[in-house]
């Protein structure tokens, strides 16, 4: 057997050692920062972030232009500048850039939050639902998570609690999801080391109520 050692798990590395194990080697990969490389950690998906966050300002920013009034740009108020009122909180965004990397580097595509008193909150771009003992649940706006449009359906359609939980609580949920407009239902598999089986049953179910319902909705 072909033994390979390679230095650097970024794109190089890890499509280089996934060639070489698929010739048959046996496989050790070095990384001293984190699977991804500069790729997933410093340059790709951090930047990448940070240019959705720039398209959304200067989306705000312009908006002026075609009516829209934002925060104190002044409601109907002709010439408002809506460019001055759009700022943007760069805590926050470096928070979802190292959370989004970290993600990255774990193999996963979402990165889940606890809010300041440590309860379960939100993804960067999505709302969770859990279950436990058969229950459906999801955290409170309270909690400070985006009153997302898909989280509302799934709550108006299929049914759940809204209730404040330690972020822990996913550790004995026996199934979870996100929900999101791009992601609609979308279960979760893995939770850092803990594997969940998708779909369970509620979140095979969630989907199909809600495909039931979507045409009403639209008006087809
Ligand atoms: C701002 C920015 C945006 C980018 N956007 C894109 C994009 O959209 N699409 C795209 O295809 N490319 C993009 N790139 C380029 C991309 O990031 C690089 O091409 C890619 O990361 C190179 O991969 P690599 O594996 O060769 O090196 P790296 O990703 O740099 O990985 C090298 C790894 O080796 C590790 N390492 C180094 N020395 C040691 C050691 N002695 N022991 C153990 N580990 C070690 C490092 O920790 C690192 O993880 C972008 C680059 C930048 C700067």
């Amino acid at each position: 057997m072909t033994r390979v050692t390679i230095v650097g798990g970024g794109p190089g590395g890890y499509e280089a050692a996934l060639v070489a194990v698929q010739l048959g080697a046996e496989v050790t990969l070095v990384e001293q920062v984190g699977l991804g490389g500069s790729a997933v950690i410093t340059d790709c998906v951090p930047s990448k972030t940070l240019i959705a966050t720039a398209e959304l300002m200067t989306l705000a920013a312009e908006s002026g232009a075609l009516g829209v009034r934002l925060g104190d740009a002044g409601a109907g108020e002709a010439g408002a500048d809506t460019a001055k009122s759009v700022g943007v909180d760069l805590a926050v965004v470096n928070a979802r850039v190292r959370a989004l990397a970290h993600a990255r580097a774990q193999g996963s595509s979402e990165a889940v939050f606890a809010n300041l008193q440590g309860q379960l909150c939100e993804g960067t771009g999505t709302n969770v639902f859990y279950v436990v003992d058969g229950e459906l649940r999801t955290p409170t706006l309270a909690a400070g998570c985006l009153a997302g449009i898909t989280r509302h359906l799934v709550l108006e359609w299929y049914g759940g609690r809204e209730v404040d939980e330690p972020i822990e609580v996913l550790r004995v949920a026996s199934e979870a999801f996100l929900a999101s407009t791009t992601r609609d239902v979308q279960a979760i598999a893995r939770w850092d080391d803990l594997h969940l089986a998708p779909p369970g049953p509620i979140t095979g179910l969630v989907p199909t109520v809600w495909q039931g319902r979507e045409p009403d909705l639209l008006g087809r």
